[in-house]
This record gives C-alpha cells, structure tokens and sequence, in this order.
C-alpha cells in the first residue's frame, strides 16, 4: 500500500505546500501516482476559506471511502472543523498541516505539472477581515529566511524554471518588506529568470516597491493583484478592510504612472451582508472607471467563527447572483480592453501547458509555439 495521491483545495500556498507533502512521502519511499484511482492513499490538503470548498471536500471524501481508499485529511478545513468531519468520517485520518510538515526541509526541489514554480515565503494572518476564517486556520505569523528563499529560487531555476511566483497567505507581511527581500534576491541570482508576486495588500504597496517595480523591469513582473473586496467605504468598514476607495485609487493611479503596461487584477466580494444595491453600483463603477485587467468576483460566503457571520444579511441570494454575474460580465470586458491595448507589442513570455504562454503583466497568449526560459511574444 504504497501507490499515494495528493488533492489540493485552494490558494497557491496549498499548491506549494501539496509539492512539500509530496516530497516528503516520495523519501519515504512512497509512489506518486497521477490518478486518484491508482491510489491506495489519498491526501486531500483541505481549504474552507468558502462553505462550497467544504462541501466539495465532504463529497470527495464520500466518494473516496466508497472505493475504501484510505485517507489523510489536512489543510484549512481540517483545522477549522476538525471535530465536525471526525464525527462525520470517523475512518478518515486527520493531520495538522504544521504537524505533516514539521521536521521536513521547507523548501522544494521541483514544482510538479507546473511551469512556473510557486515558492512559499510567507505563512499567517492577523488582520481579522470580518469575512475571512483565514486568520482562524493560519494564525501563527511566519517568514521564510532569506537564504532558504535564495538556494530554493537558484535551485528551481536551475532545474529548468524561469519564472518564480512568490507566495503566502499575507505575503506584505513578509518581516523585511517586500521589497527589500527582492533587492535581495536580485542582488545575488545573476541567472534569467523573472519573478511574479501572488497578490499583495493595497497598504502594502510603497514606494520602494513601485521604485522596484520600474527599475527591474525584466525580472519583476509588471503585474500587481490586489483584492479591493468592495467599491463602497460603507461596506469596506463593515469588512475591516484597512483602507478607503480613495486610497485605493491613488495607489492604482501612482502604479500605472509609474510602472509602463502595469496589470492590475483584483478580488471582489459580491453580496456582504450589508451591501445595499447603491453600494454594488459604487463597486461596479469603480471597477470600470479604474480599468482593471482581470477581476477575481467571489459571492460572499458566511463563515462560521467570522465577525461577519454574526451580521443580517440585507440581500437576497439571487440578487447577489445577479451581481456576482454583472461584475463577470463585467470583467469580460476590461480583459478584452486590457488585451487589445497590446495587439501587435511583443512581450517577454514565459511558457504554460498547452500550446500558451504568459506575458510580464498577465496576458495568456494562446497558440505559441513553446520555448525554453523567457522569450518573446507577439501578442496577437
Ligand atoms: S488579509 Fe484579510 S482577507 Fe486576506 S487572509 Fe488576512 S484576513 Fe483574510
């Protein structure tokens, strides 16, 4: 019984954390097998930042035990409803994810069916939004060490990747600023390589990193995904966001003066319990307005244990769908618009699967024939 697989729910840190656990049991003498029906041990690492993520995990597990596979159970979902899913699966082994990795090298050799390698730098999150069980889940605040990220990038690129995505679950929280870390990294990786970072927090965004951002064209995407949430300063209080839509707005017109072709992506909560129609027409409008490249839009998902929960919701599910298909609509139309403003430049690419490629700020281009390292595209 050694044939095992892994599910990974969720964010890029699942992701990078799967390529650890995987890692990890392979030296122990494990087989990695593609298939989940090849398997005699399923790993599923959980994620419950939505009650759909947890009820897709409930099925998984169902089906999984019909087949009488053996499980292990970790991740976000794992830790916050522990005691739920034991009394539901009483045949599933729970493991802490801090327990799964303790002792175990946090770094990656390789970052299986990816082309890109995501690096995990940065763990936990203390800002309590009042939506997110996150903090919940992930509550002890960690940095990877600066030397750790160093030979863990060398060692990737040497292993045939070019572009880093640099992660956590609150990554500006990174304990020497962002920004100094990439000065860092730049200062002693002479190789040709770029590196994208996963998303960063609006306040987080100083101007050493725009300084940065200029200046390291080439090896620092100019590309930012930053979650807006809400357009409206009536819902971003009630979320504890820890800015206005002002100050969102002058921070995304400093990056676009000052970073050339910057992509600007972002996430978006459809429906927070006290999110009036006005409110999602000041969020529609300043999407819009301010032209993002591509908008993540989530429905607003209560959770159990958040500030939140506790709050009356005002507006009926299918309202909120309604909105949640609006602002889909309404990202069809700025990709488009962000795309074509490229039409005919060439850009520096690096390869995904299939026959695309992905640009500097975020384009995927589609029939490209692929090459090795970054290499130039013209976007078409
Ligand atoms: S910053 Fe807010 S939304 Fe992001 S993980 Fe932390 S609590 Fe959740």
């Amino acid at each position: 019984m050694k044939n095992f697989f892994i599910y990974t729910f969720g964010c890029k840190v699942n992701q990078y954390e799967t390529q650890l656990i995987r890692e990890q049991f392979i030296q122990n003498g494990y087989t990695y097998v593609n298939f989940i029906e090849e398997a005699d041990l399923v790993i599923i690492n959980s994620c419950t930042v939505t009650d759909q993520s947890d009820r897709q995990c409930n099925s998984l597990i169902s089906k999984l035990l019909s087949k009488n596979i053996k499980i292990i159970l970790t991740g976000c979902y794992a830790k916050i409803s522990n005691k739920k899913i034991l009394k539901e699966f009483p045949s599933v082994t729970v493991i802490q994810k801090n327990d799964l990795l303790k002792n175990i090298t946090q770094t990656i050799k390789s970052f299986d069916n990816h082309s890109r390698a995501f690096i995990k730098i940065q763990d936990g999150c203390n800002s309590f939004c009042s939506y997110c069980i996150v903090p919940y889940a992930r509550n002890i605040m960690w940095s990877k060490p600066i030397q750790d990220i160093i030979n863990e990038i060398s060692f990737l690129l040497d292993n045939g990747y070019t572009e880093i995505v640099l992660t956590g679950i609150h990554l500006g929280k990174y304990e020497t600023g962002i920004a100094n870390l990439l000065k860092q990294i730049f200062s002693v990786i002479n190789k040709d390589f770029r590196i994208r970072l996963s998303s960063i927090e609006m306040n987080e965004i100083d101007n050493n990193l725009i300084e940065l951002m200029k200046n390291e064209p080439l090896r620092l995407c100019n590309h930012l995904h930053i979650s807006l949430q809400s357009g409206s300063d009536n819902v971003l209080k009630q979320m504890n966001r820890k800015y206005t839509v002002d100050d969102f707005h002058k921070t995304l017109n400093n990056l676009k003066n000052n970073v050339k072709d910057i992509a600007l992506t972002t996430d978006i909560i459809c429906g927070f319990p006290n999110e009036t129609e006005n409110d999602f027409n000041d969020t529609y409008k300043f999407l819009n307005e301010n032209k993002f490249s591509r908008l993540h839009v989530f429905p607003y998902s209560n959770r159990k244990g958040t500030k939140a929960y506790e709050m009356k919701q005002i507006t009926d599910q299918s309202e909120i769908n309604q909105r949640v298909s609006k602002l889909l609509e309404l990202d069809k139309i700025l990709r488009n618009e962000f795309y074509s403003k490229f039409i005919g430049n060439t850009r520096k690419a690096v390869a995904l699967r299939g026959n695309q490629a992905l640009t500097d700020n975020y384009l995927t281009i589609k029939n490209i024939r692929h090459q090795k390292g970054i290499f130039d595209v013209v976007i078409n």
